[in-house]
C-alpha cells in the first residue's frame, strides 16, 4: 500500500487482472483505459475482434498484441457475450495470460428500439441475449475462478432505463433491470467467497449507442438532467475503477446511478 492518501502505489488496482468485455469502444474503452492508467492488466473483449485489437493497441500506446503473445499487459480478443465458450474463452486467457482474474466488468451491450406494436421477437430476443444473458454468462465464469483465489470483484453495467423504464425500449428496459437482480442474487452468492459484485447505472451517455437518437431526442433527454448536460463514458470508468477497487470494500450488490442527477 502507498503513502499517505491510501492509493497503492501504481494506481488503485495495481497489479490485478481485468476483462472488460464491449470495449471495443464507448463505455467499455474508457473503463479498460482507466483501469490500466490504475495499474491493471487488462483484456478488452468485444464481438468485433478488430476493434478491440486496434482498441488495445491505443490504450498500450500502439504496442499491444492482437490476440495471444507473451509478455505484454494489454489484451485485444474477440468475444461474443451471448457465445457460452466465447465466454469462458476469454476469462481463460486471461486469467491464463495474466495468472488469474481479479474483475470483470459486464458492459457489451446493443439496442434495438421499437414501440411495443413494432418490436419483433428476435429483437427481445437480442437484447436480452447481449446483456442479461451475457452478464450472467460473465459472471459464472468469472466466479468461478473468484472464488478459488477467494477475491474477485464483478460490476456490471445497467441503465437507469432499467430503474425508470423507457418508451421504446421494453427489450432493454428489461434486460437492464434484469441485471440488478442478477447482481443481487449473485452478491449474495459469492460474498463469503470474497467476490463482490455490484452494478452501476449510467444516464445519458455520450456515445456511438445515443449518437443514433436523433438530436432533437438527445437535447431533450438533457434539458431533463438536473446537471443540465449528458455524461462522458469516462465519468462511467470512474465508478466502475471505485467499486473494482478496494476503496469499496465494503459494498456488495450495490447499484451505483451515474446520471448527473437524473432519476434519483
Ligand atoms: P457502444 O455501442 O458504443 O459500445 C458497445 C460495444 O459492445 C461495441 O464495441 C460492440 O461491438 C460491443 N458488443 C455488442 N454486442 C456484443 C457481444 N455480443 N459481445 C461482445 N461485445 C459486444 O455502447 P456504449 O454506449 O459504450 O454502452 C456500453 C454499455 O453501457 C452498454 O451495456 C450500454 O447498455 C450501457 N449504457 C450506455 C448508456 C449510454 O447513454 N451510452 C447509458 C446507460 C447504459
Amino acid at each position: 500500500m502507498g503513502g499517505l492518501t491510501g492509493v497503492p502505489v501504481g494506481g488503485l488496482v495495481a497489479g490485478r487482472s481485468a476483462l472488460v468485455t464491449g470495449a471495443g469502444q464507448g463505455i467499455g474503452l474508457e473503463i479498460a483505459r482507466l483501469l490500466h492508467e490504475h495499474g491493471a492488466r487488462v483484456t478488452l473483449a468485444d464481438v468485433d475482434a478488430e476493434r478491440a485489437a486496434k482498441a488495445a493497441a491505443e490504450i498500450a500506446g500502439g504496442d499491444a498484441d492482437s490476440v495471444l503473445g507473451p509478455g505484454r499487459d494489454v489484451i485485444g480478443l474477440g468475444c461474443d457475450v451471448t457465445d457460452e465458450t466465447s465466454v469462458e474463452n476469454a476469462v481463460r486467457h486471461t486469467a491464463e495470460r495474466f495468472g488469474g482474474l481479479d474483475i470483470l466488468v459486464n458492459n457489451a451491450g446493443i439496442t434495438r428500439d421499437a414501440s411495443l406494436r413494432r418490436m419483433s421477437a428476435a429483437d427481445f430476443d437480442a437484447v436480452i441475449g447481449v446483456h442479461l444473458k451475457g452478464s450472467w454468462l460473465g459472471v459464472r465464469a468469472a466466479s468461478a475462478v473468484m472464488r478459488e483465489a477467494r477475491r474477485g470483484s464483478i460490476v456490471n453495467i445497467s441503465s437507469l432505463s432499467g430503474k425508470s423504464g423507457n418508451p421504446g425500449q421494453t427489450n432493454y428496459s428489461a434486460a437492464k433491470a434484469g441485471i440488478v437482480g442478477l447482481t443481487k442474487a449473485a452478491a449474495k452468492e459469492l460474498a463469503h467467497r470474497g467476490v463482490r459484485v455490484n452494478a452501476v447505472q449510467p444516464g445519458l451517455i455520450r456515445t456511438a449507442m445515443t449518437e443514433a437518437m436523433p438530436p432533437e431526442v438527445f437535447a431533450a433527454r438533457e434539458a431533463d438532467i438536473p446537471m443540465k448536460r449528458a455524461g462522458q463514458p469516462r465519468e462511467v470508468a470512474g465508478a466502475v475503477l471505485f467499486l473494482a477497487s478496494d476503496l469499496s470494500g465494503y459494498m456488495t450488490g450495490a447499484v451505483l446511478e451515474v446520471g448527473g442527477g437524473r432519476l434519483m
